[in-house]
């Protein structure tokens, strides 16, 4: 079955047609600024050149239309008609308390994705903007919608409930729910088999480490704990992302600086992490450009994230009371060998033993540690989209 993989955000739209059968990308692209005086679509055939097309779309309806004539165009498409489009999976940011799976979407579903907006006020209206837009161009074609939270959905109370008055978990379901679930779901089984455990009886970590970045604790095949929280602004140092902060901070620079809680929050989203520390760059490749040429900002910011990801992999062996194996995935992880030589060198407790060789590798699946390492530290290269095409075939 071919099925459209669908990531929707407020003016960009992301998507790939893939082949379940051989599940191959048949063709993968952006739609970029949508609702602009000038949109572009990039769209690039399997095996083939990309193509940019510049345009106009008012809108999300417009996007999608551009995709479907773009995948059945005839020079640059991939398939004659859009008869061939089997399904539709819908990357939906937050699901909640209600989803703790992947759900074949209908106007019911639709409502309870409506009922989350409150939780992700900048994803889930423009998730579903996206829905409302396929169903209207491809009538009849079965949608699904695969949630970044479903996956952490198994944590127990222990691991996502906050300090806090139990009436705000009440009145508005104020908890950890944690983020990349779709990642961390699809690199712990990946994990699993490439290092021959069963993941029934299995004790994963995965690192996440991409410009937004968390780790899960992956129990016997089910998250029981991760580092993003009530928002994926909790947790690791990240691109621009501060992670975990004295929450007193907040009041303290409002106070200093006479900010508004709004200005503070979009500091701590978008100013702060590795760009915010280092004054250089959001992207370990500047970083590490940077740190080779003496910048002690930019050392400094790298230690911060090494240190706090080596911190979690140790609060979730406690977690599991063990841990089996270590992957690392994303952009950060599956890149970058200095984070991951660095990250390793704090698990000598653990018995992990890399073999730097090895870790020179990049973006491919490899095991990192030498034969005698009590735990086994790999790089499982994440598909977020795959992993949505393969939920998407399994529901239907
Ligand atoms: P992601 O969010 O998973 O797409 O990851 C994006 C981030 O990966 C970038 O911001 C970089 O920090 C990092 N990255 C990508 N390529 C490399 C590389 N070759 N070396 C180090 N970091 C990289």
């Amino acid at each position: 079955m071919k099925v459209l993989v669908i990531n929707c955000g407020s003016s960009s739209l992301k998507y790939q047609l893939i082949d379940s059968d051989n599940e191959k990308a048949m063709a993968v692209g952006i739609c970029e600024r949508i609702g602009q005086d000038v949109s572009y679509l990039k769209h690039t055939p399997d095996g083939g050149e990309k193509v940019v097309i510049e345009t106009t779309m008012k809108n999300h309806e417009d996007a999608i239309q551009m995709v479907l004539d773009a995948l059945t165009n005839e020079k640059y498409g991939v398939i004659k008609s859009l008869d061939e489009i089997g399904a539709v999976g819908h990357r939906v940011v937050h699901g909640g308390e209600k989803f703790a799976t992947s759900t074949l979407i209908n106007e019911e579903v639709i409502k309870a994705i409506e009922e989350c907006n409150d939780l992700a006020p900048l994803h889930n209206p423009a998730n579903l903007i996206g829905i409302r837009a396929c169903a209207n161009l491809m009538k009849g074609v079965p949608m699904v919608a695969v949630f970044d939270t479903a996956f952490h959905q198994t944590m127990p109370p222990k691991a996502y409930l906050y300090g806090l008055p139990h009436e705000y978990y009440n009145s508005y379901k104020i908890r950890k729910y944690g983020f990349h679930g779709t990642s961390h779901s699809y690199v712990s089984k990946r994990a699993a088999e490439f290092c021959g455990l069963d993941i029934n009886n299995s004790k994963i970590i995965v690192c996440h480490l991409g410009n937004g970045a968390s780790i899960s604790a992956v129990l016997n095949g089910k998250s029981v704990d991760t580092s993003m929280g009530f928002t994926p602004l909790a947790g690791l140092v990240m691109g621009t992302r501060s992670g975990d902060i004295d929450p007193s901070i907040i009041d303290f620079i409002a106070k200093k600086e006479n900010k508004t809680i709004d200005q503070i929050m979009n500091l701590l989203n978008k100013e702060s992490g590795v760009q915010g520390m280092s004054e250089v760059s959001s992207d370990f490749r500047d970083i590490n450009a940077a740190m080779d040429s003496g910048n002690e900002k930019a050392r400094s910011a790298f230690e911060v994230f090494v240190y706090r990801v080596a911190k979690y992999i140790g609060g979730y062996v406690a977690a599991m009371n063990g841990v089996d194996a270590i992957a690392f995935t994303a952009g950060v992880g599956e890149n970058d060998h200095k984070v991951r030589e660095d990250v390793c060198a704090y698990l000598g407790y653990l018995g992990v033993s890399i073999d730097l060789e090895k870790n020179k590798a990049r973006g491919e699946e490899v095991m990192l540690t030498t034969p005698d390492s009590k735990v086994k530290v790999c790089i499982i290269p994440t598909n977020e989209e795959l992993a949505i095409a393969r939920e998407t075939v399994a529901l239907l």
